[in-house]
């Protein structure tokens, strides 16, 4: 069903419009941003949609393609975070209307119907394509002209203190603010976005991302611990956020740290700081259109990942070394880490032969049989219809 349908069938009019917003791919750039650093995420081919209207309900109402029949109704009072009115995923999209709020913006009762493509908990950030989508759809109908920056601000305000998860601004960005053909270039501690050129189908390759489906539950505790961890060096260095460290002064940094966990920390600084510059590798690169040589840059950036960050898991590293064996140009873990996704740059007539040799060494080694989809980079948040 697409948003419109879902919109007619559920509410029982035609909506005012429909909007949508992209999941994305992080290429490279991992653990970096909550140290003020660079990422480079694009836009991908899997879009969330919201169908939305003006109702004379007097009450803001919901409802989902992917989630039964439901509508889920809720009163313009009760928007507030942990509001125990508002459950569940309803959050995600009533979380916008209460970071608008926030803004001064005073949105009227809507109905909103959303029917998305981009699956949930894959890695591919459905949750930002779900607000992005939202957001630009009440920005668009009641005309308020946010721009993409500022509506992507809206959406992690409305992930962090609505719902209640303390993500970074990197998915909301990509989601609203990525051009089809590239990637977007983000400098967190400076504020800043380039469109970086990353047309992988003209260049005929393809871009595999393999969900592990793999989850340890380490994760969390594990994430709160690096980010605790790039404060102390950050600490002991003199600086504000970590990535305010130069790679050219990486080495005087590591000889800086102190004190019983000195050699651990000096791990972390190095992936953090080398990965930085991997980012800025990338980027010289696809300017000049050399995207089949960045793939050595996405194994280094795995390997740093792996042995100085210490946030892979054995489907991770089997994953991306099946991949590199079986011909992709280059592969790595994305995401927190202790599973998710790996994702592999490969010649397009190639991608075939890589993913079914990841699927024949998960069931070689007994493990859950991963999920493989292959993405290209696409348009950011937009108006359907
Ligand atoms: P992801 O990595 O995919 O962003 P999250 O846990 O951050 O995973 O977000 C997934 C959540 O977003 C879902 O559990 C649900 O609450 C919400 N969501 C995503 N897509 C939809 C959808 N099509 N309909 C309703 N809710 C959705
Ligand atoms: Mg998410």
């Amino acid at each position: 069903m697409s948003a419109t349908e879902t919109f007619r069938a559920r509410f029982g009019a035609d909506p005012a419009g429909v909007w949508s917003a992209p999941g994305r791919v992080n290429l490279i750039g991992e653990h970096t941003d909550y140290t003020g650093g660079l990422v480079l995420p694009f836009a991908i081919d899997a879009r969330a949609q919201a169908a939305i209207g003006p109702n004379g309900a007097g009450v803001f109402r919901v409802t989902s393609a992917q989630r039964d029949n439901d509508v889920i109704s809720v009163a313009a009072q009760d928007l507030r975070p942990s509001s125990p009115a508002v459950k569940g995923w309803p959050a995600y999209p009533l979380g916008v209307v209460w970071a608008l709020y926030e803004r001064g913006i005073d949105v009227p009762p809507l109905d909103i119907a959303l029917d998305s493509a981009v699956p949930a908990g894959a890695g591919l950030s459905s949750s930002a394509a779900v607000e992005c989508a939202v957001a630009l759809a009440i920005s668009d109908h009641l005309e308020c002209g946010l721009d993409r920056p500022t509506l992507a601000r809206i959406a992690q305000r409305a992930e962090n203190e609505f719902v209640g998860v303390p993500c970074g601004l990197m998915d909301q960005m990509a989601s609203a603010a990525s051009t089809e053909g590239h990637a977007l270039f983000f400098d967190i501690g400076a504020d800043t976005t380039w469109h970086i050129p990353f047309d992988t189908a003209a260049a005929s390759l393809a871009m595999l991302v393999i969900d592990t489906r793999a989850h340890h539950s380490l994760a969390d505790g594990e994430y709160a611990k690096r980010r605790a961890d790039c404060e102390t060096a950050a600490g002991q260095l003199g600086v504000e956020l970590l990535s305010q460290v130069p790679f050219e002064r990486l080495d005087h940094a590591l000889a800086g740290l102190t004190g019983p966990r000195a050699t651990v920390l000096q791990r972390r600084v190095r992936h953090v700081i080398t990965e930085n510059q991997r980012v800025r590798e990338t980027v010289a690169l696809l300017r000049e259109e050399h995207i089949a040589a960045i793939g050595p840059l996405l194994s280094a950036s795995h390997a740093s990942l792996r042995d100085d960050y210490e946030v892979s898991c054995a489907e991770l590293d089997l994953a991306a070394d099946t991949a590199e064996t079986a011909g992709a140009l280059g592969a790595r873990m994305v995401g927190g880490g202790f599973g998710g996704s790996v994702i592999a740059l490969t010649a397009a007539d190639r991608a075939g032969v890589v993913a079914n040799s990841v699927i024949d060494a998960f069931s070689r080694a007994g493990y859950t049989r991963p999920v493989v989809r292959s993405v290209t980079p696409a348009a950011g948040a937009r108006r359907d219809l």
